[in-house]
C-alpha cells in the first residue's frame, strides 16, 4: 500500500483537435492552456503526495511522439530561474512540460498539422520507460543489484485523448495493451474531447484501468483527482468510477475498418472483414467448403455482390476480445 508510484502521462496534443475543442459552440469549450493548467496541478499533487513517486510525461504530435519530461532525467533539473517562492519540483515540472510542448508545436509545418497524432509511438515509449524503471537491474551493465519489489514504483499509464480512433493503428495498440498485460503496467485513459475512442476503451478493460469520458469539461482536474489520482493498489479499498459499456469490436487486418461482425484465422487469429481463402498473416490455405459455408452465412449486405467467392476463413468472430500477432 505505501509503495511508490509511477505515473507515464500520454497527451494527445493534436493542434487541429485542440483547436476544435476551444471553438465556443461547444457545451464546455476547454483550450489547450486551460487543459495544461489543470493537467499542471494534477502533476504536481502526483509528485507530492509522496516523495519517491516518479512521473513521465509524453507528447503525441502529429506523426511523431516525444518524451517531454521525467523525473529520472538529470537535465530536469537545470533549470536557470529558480523561483524561491515555488516547491522546486514543481517548478522543474511546470517550465520542461510547457516548454518543450511549445517547442514542438512551433516547429510544426501548417502541413503537418492535420497529420494523425503518434499516440502507439507514445505508448511503447512510455511502456519501453516503464520496463526500465521496474526492471532497474536489468538495465545496468553489472546486472548483480537485487531487486527490492517494496521500493519499485507501481506503475501505470495515463492518456489524456482529444483525437479519434485511427484504425490503422489497432494491431500496434493491441500489442501494446499485451505488452502492458504482462508488465502490470494499467492503463487509465481521460477522454477529454470527441467521440469515444474504441480501441482505447479496450485498453482500459483488458489492463483493469478506468476509462473516463468528460462529460463536464469544465471540470477536468476533479475529474483527473477522482478518477486517476488513486494508484492501482489504492483502488482495491477505493471505487474509481470505470465505463460501464465497452466497445469490443475489432479492426481488420485487410482494410483496418472497424467491423461488427469478422472472420478469424482460426490458426493465427487474424481478423479479417469477409471470408479469405488464404490468411494473409500465416499463408494457411482455407477449404473451399467453408468458403462456401461462412459466404452463405453472411448478412445479405455484405456478400459478394456477383456471387463469385473471391474471398474467406474459419470462425466468425463477434464483438469479441481479439489476439492478433
Ligand atoms: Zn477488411
Ligand atoms: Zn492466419
Amino acid at each position: 500500500m505505501d509503495k511508490p508510484s509511477h505515473i507515464s502521462v500520454i497527451l494527445d496534443l493534436s493542434p487541429s483537435q485542440w483547436h476544435l475543442s476551444s471553438l465556443p459552440e461547444n457545451p464546455h469549450p476547454l483550450s489547450l492552456r486551460s487543459f495544461l493548467s489543470q493537467l499542471l496541478a494534477f502533476l504536481n499533487l502526483h509528485i507530492a503526495s509522496k516523495h519517491e513517486n516518479t512521473l513521465a510525461v509524453f507528447g503525441a504530435f502529429p506523426s511523431k511522439s516525444v518524451m517531454l519530461y521525467s523525473s529520472t532525467d538529470p537535465e530536469a533539473d537545470n533549470t536557470e530561474n529558480v523561483n524561491p517562492n515555488m516547491y522546486h519540483p514543481f517548478q522543474v515540472v511546470d517550465s520542461r512540460v510547457v516548454t518543450r510542448i511549445e517547442e514542438e508545436l512551433e516547429s510544426l509545418d501548417q502541413s503537418e498539422e492535420e497529420a494523425p497524432i503518434g499516440l502507439v509511438g507514445a505508448l511503447t515509449k512510455a511502456l519501453c520507460y516503464i520496463n526500465r524503471i521496474i526492471h532497474p537491474s536489468a538495465s545496468q551493465s553489472s546486472g548483480t543489484t537485487s531487486e527490492d519489489p517494496t521500493t519499485l514504483p507501481d506503475p501505470r499509464i495515463l492518456v489524456l485523448s482529444v483525437s479519434p480512433d485511427l484504425s490503422t493503428s489497432y494491431i500496434p495498440i493491441m500489442n501494446s495493451i499485451f505488452s502492458a498485460q504482462k508488465l502490470k503496467v494499467v492503463i487509465d485513459v481521460c477522454k477529454v474531447y470527441g467521440p469515444d475512442t474504441v480501441f482505447l476503451e479496450q485498453a482500459a478493460h483488458l489492463t483493469g484501468g478506468s476509462y473516463i469520458y468528460l462529460d463536464r469539461r469544465d471540470a477536468l482536474l476533479q475529474h483527473l483527482i477522482m478518477s486517476h489520482m488513486p494508484s492501482p493498489a489504492l483502488r482495491k479499498l477505493m471505487t474509481v468510477p470505470t465505463q460501464d459499456k465497452i466497445d469490443f469490436r475489432a479492426a481488420c487486418f485487410c482494410h483496418k475498418n472497424i467491423v461488427d461482425i469478422g472472420f478469424v484465422c482460426s490458426v493465427c487469429l487474424s481478423i479479417f472483414c469477409a471470408p479469405v481463402p488464404v490468411c494473409s498473416t500465416c499463408r494457411t490455405k482455407f477449404p473451399i467448403k467453408t468458403l462456401q459455408r461462412l459466404n452463405a452465412s453472411r448478412p445479405p449486405g455484405l456478400k459478394p455482390a456477383n456471387g463469385a467467392l473471391k474471398t474467406a476463413p474459419s470462425t466468425p468472430h463477434t464483438r469479441g476480445p481479439s489476439t492478433p500477432r
